[in-house]
């Protein structure tokens, strides 16, 4: 995936969890808020119609009682007021059959009257002993209006007591005093401390209309002593609210917080002297528990909001870990912790849309396979390893580079300019060779390149590498050079394998592909001892073209089957025509491509061959080029045996210049086996030693198996002498002849030969 794709979908991840969590805690808020308010209208409901009930008990019992007063004020009116005596015992009587503590008659003729329970009538008693609160009711009275007296402690019961008062009349209607009466509070306390207020979940306090407390239940919840409310813990920083209401004698609801739990209360007029009820819940009320329960609810919410959050959150940390795990593992080379070809296609491509110029260098290691066989795989990737470890001490800022598979390497760098990037890769390469050299005894190892330039932004990445790798096979290839700019010149090369496409069944049909020989020597005797057959192709202007300019491309078109059985024929009709001359005739090595070599009919095309010129099958020697032998050895070696039944003798080519290993061509049927020349090449270029062991180990390993050896490129007299020290049986090379026509072969080696 994508690394900035995958960084917007953690982002989103992200978002979406912080996003889902407010709005829990929002759902979760408008829940608990809406449940709150609903359960405190509920409450505020109970409450208020409780409260009514003993606010109306209580108003009728003093409606109750002042009535009983103005029936006893009536009577009054027809007694006799001069009979002071009678008058008195008359009003101590009515005292007693009432429940008031004291009577109190004060007449406007100055008669003053005062009937105390267990206590004897008082006649014209002091007025001074009258309270205040009584003389303003006294007061009230006089004017017509009856009442009730605030509350006020009684010195004769010791106890908080309160009055009511009603004017008496004479029959013309002229009020001639007041009648009071004394009851004490016990008739608030009565329903004040009814344990069945709110079904016994509610407590009553009676309040003044400044809050002061004139009855406090002794249920209270709130334990400390004080005097008005406001002193109490009852406000959420609403006091003054509460004080207007109560100055305006209005309802207040409210709630408080007391000991850690949550009630209401409730402050009603009860429409005397500015008195208030004072109702609020106890702990064990309904709402209690509902609000508990609404707190566990809470709880329970935030815990899950909270495992929620935290799963999410670890679920987050997990998806980013795997996924830098993941990039780890897609982008990276597991063996060297170098970038690997789909990071490197990313850098690559991101290098590219910045439209500055770069070079990409592809890199392979020469026979790796080889190094890998003769000192371990363990070697050989420790020998990855060390290159990555160069390659990131090369590169500079803005560089990068990656390995793909085994021993292929790219780099990018930003030079653009031919001679720079040579030395860039000169300074690498010549790092590599020295400390390989120290760590692997002397064998030197040896880098191909090939070089893509860019100047512009108008480079895909497919074609940029394409091009490096179509130069690095380049480099592969060509005998001199190692490394190779994918240039014009390999652009050329391009369109001529077009062309050479187009032309190929026209010029096997003309006759255009010809014969060249080399010869093959004995090193034993320094004989002739064969020729290795070579395809030229020479167009209908005489321009020649060389194997490796077509070979290669026929081999991936399927041509080359027909081109192979063609040379075939070439080398019997030579053969033919030596023996016809009466002239000893030499074997001939034929090429044989890995398409041709396992075609169906291969075998029935060959024998044709043989009997139309009637040449001995033992006279061909099939050259296959040791890649076929990493496919599938067992097949090769049946195929092998169907040759040998024929006659034919079957050559390994090119040994040493790919991936086959010595394991592999000791399980090989083959008669020959052809040393690569890069092997005389490197001995001459220095790495001589280790060359030169590795040769001798496998002409000895050979010879055992009864396989007989060819060294490739003999150029020099000192190749040839050292081949043959080594025990080698041929040698092949410039140094004994270059390819020739046949004809031209024919008359340089054959004429000597006559039967
Ligand atoms: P090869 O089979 O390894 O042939 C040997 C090549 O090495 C020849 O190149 C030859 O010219 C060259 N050579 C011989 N001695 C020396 C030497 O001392 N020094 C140097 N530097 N080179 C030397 P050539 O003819 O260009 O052929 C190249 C390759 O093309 C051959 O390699 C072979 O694989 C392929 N080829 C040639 N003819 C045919 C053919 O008819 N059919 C098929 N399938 N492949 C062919
Ligand atoms: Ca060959
Ligand atoms: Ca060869």
């Amino acid at each position: 995936m994508d690394e900035k794709l995958m960084h917007r979908r953690l982002r989103r991840t992200a978002v979406i969890i912080v996003l889902i969590s407010l709005v829990l805690i929002l759902l979760e808020g408008t829940a608990t808020h809406s449940l709150q308010k609903n359960l405190n209208d509920t409450i505020e409901q109970r409450i208020t119609s409780e409260v009514q009930q003993y606010k109306s008990i209580i108003l009728d019992q003093m409606d109750a009682n002042l009535k009983s007063l103005n029936t006893l004020a009536s009577y009054i009116e027809r007694m006799d007021l001069e009979d002071e005596e009678d008058f008195a015992r008359r009003i101590d009587e009515a005292n007693k059959s009432n429940d008031f503590i004291s009577m109190i008659f004060i007449g406007s003729n100055g008669l003053h009257i005062l009937s105390t329970l267990g206590k004897d009538v008082q006649i014209g008693f002091d007025r001074e002993q009258i309270s205040e609160e009584v003389s303003q009711l006294i007061a009230k009275n006089f004017s017509g209006e009856q009442g009730v007296s605030q509350m006020y402690p009684s010195r004769v019961v010791e106890a908080d007591v309160f009055v009511y008062g009603v004017p008496v009349y004479d029959e013309q209607d002229q009020i001639i005093g007041a009648l009071l009466a004394s009851d004490n509070i016990d008739l608030f306390f009565r329903p004040l401390s009814d344990p069945n207020v709110l079904n016994g979940t509610g407590i009553l306090h009676l309040l003044s209309s400044d809050g002061t407390f004139l009855i406090r239940s002794p249920q209270s919840v709130v334990r400390e002593e004080m005097d008005t409310i406001f002193d109490g813990p009852y406000w959420r920083g609403n006091e003054e609210e509460a004080q207007a209401a109560l100055q305006n004698q209005q309802s207040f609801f409210s709630s408080f917080e007391y000991d850690g739990s949550t009630y209401q209360f409730l402050l009603e007029p009860i429409g005397v002297n500015g008195w208030y009820l004072f109702c609020q819940n106890t702990p064990q009320s309904l709402s209690g528990e509902i609000y508990s329960m609404v707190r566990f609810m809470q709880l329970i919410f935030f815990v899950v909001l909270l495992m929620f959050a935290l799963l999410m959150f670890y679920g987050y940390r997990s998806l980013r870990r795997h996924n830098r795990e993941l990039r780890g593992l897609a982008y990276h080379d597991q063996l060297t912790g170098s970038d690997n070809m789909v990071r490197f296609t990313q850098k690559l491509q991101e290098r590219i849309e910045q439209g500055n110029g770069f070079s990409v260098v592809a890199f392979n290691v020469r026979r790796f396979k080889f190094i890998n066989e003769l000192f371990g795989k363990e070697q050989a990737d420790l020998l990855l390893k060390y290159i990555s470890k160069v390659f990131m001490r090369h590169i500079r800022d803005g560089e990068f580079f990656c390995r793909d598979t085994a021993d292929s390497f790219y780099v990018c760098l930003g030079e653009t300019d031919n001679r720079h990037i040579l030395d860039w890769i000169g300074s690498f390469v010549s790092e590599i060779g020295k400390t390989t050299e120290s760590y692997n005894s002397n064998y030197r190892v040896v880098l191909y390149c090939g070089i893509e330039v860019c100047t512009n932004a108008d480079c895909p990445v497919e074609q940029v590498l394409t091009h490096a790798l179509f130069a690095l096979e380049h480099a592969k290839n060509a005998h001199s050079e190692q490394i190779i700019f994918y240039d014009s010149q390999l652009q050329q090369k391009r369109e001529l394998d077009n062309q050479i496409e187009s032309r190929m069944h026209a010029a096997l049909k003309n006759g255009e592909f010809r014969m060249f020989l080399q010869p093959k020597v004995s090193l034993a005797d320094g004989c002739l001892s064969g020729a290795e057959a070579l395809v030229r192709w020479v167009n209908g202007s005489g321009q020649m073209f060389y194997p490796d300019q077509f070979i290669p491309l026929f081999e991936r078109d399927g041509f080359c089957v027909q081109l192979d059985i063609y040379m075939v024929e070439q080398a019997c009709r030579q053969i033919r025509s030596w023996i016809d001359q009466g002239i000893q005739p030499i074997p001939i090595s034929v090429n044989q491509s890995r398409t041709l070599f396992f075609t169906l009919d291969y075998l029935e095309k060959l024998t044709t061959v043989l009997e139309k010129y009637q040449v001995d099958a033992g006279m061909i020697t099939l050259e296959i080029l040791e890649g076929i032998a990493l496919e599938n050895v067992d097949q090769l070696n049946e195929r092998i045996e169907q040759l040998h039944e024929l006659g034919f003798r079957v050559s390994m080519d090119d040994f040493g210049s790919g991936y086959s290993s010595l394991n592999t061509l000791a399980k090989l049927n083959i008669d020959e086996l052809k040393l690569d020349r890069a092997f005389l090449m490197e001995i001459s270029g220095g790495s001589g030693e280790r060359t030169r062991m590795i040769m001798e180990q496998i002409t000895e390993m050979v010879h055992h198996l009864g396989i007989s050896t060819v060294v490739e490129g003999v150029e020099t007299e000192e190749n040839d002498r050292m081949i043959h020290e080594m025990g080698c049986d041929f040698g092949q090379g410039y140094y004994y002849s270059r390819p020739i026509p046949a004809q031209e072969f024919s008359e340089r080696f054959m004429q000597g030969r006559s039967k």
